[in-house]
């Protein structure tokens, strides 16, 4: 059994097609204001590994309890890819991930097998910020 001690943070990637831009929009505003997490830059096309538009939510283990279970009742019908930061890229998006929805095909290459994790830094309302 791998121990989760490991886990320096999580991202939340939230994917969109063009038709789905508002939806998306409408659920950054509802994570902006309710909780203390680190928003990234708006992707309106593939990047990186992921295949499609996308933000993402980067927060603190000790908010997995109450974001994950929020994003499963409220991502109105995006999909949403949930995967910890353990210093090994390549296995925290296709190993270790956890899926909303649905699971989109991710691109491998380029994904490094190590890397430190980045702290999260919050920059959302619900931070105060
Ligand atoms: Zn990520």
């Amino acid at each position: 059994m791998t121990d989760p001690a490991p886990i320096a943070s999580y991202h939340a990637h939230i994917y969109y097609s063009a038709g789905q831009r508002a939806a998306a929009a409408g659920l950054r505003a509802r994570i902006d204001a309710g909780f203390e997490v680190q928003l990234g830059r708006w992707h309106d096309g593939p990047v990186g590994p992921h295949p499609r538009g996308m933000y993402q939510v980067a927060f603190r283990p000790d908010q997995f309890a109450t974001l994950v279970p929020w994003l499963m009742l409220n991502r109105a019908g995006l999909v949403v890819l949930v995967h910890p930061n353990t210093g090994d890229p390549y296995r925290d998006h296709l190993t270790h991930a956890l899926w909303l929805g649905a699971v989109l095909p991710l691109t491998a290459a380029g994904l490094p097998r190590h890397e430190v994790p980045s702290p999260v830094v919050p920059n959302s309302a619900g931070s105060g910020g």
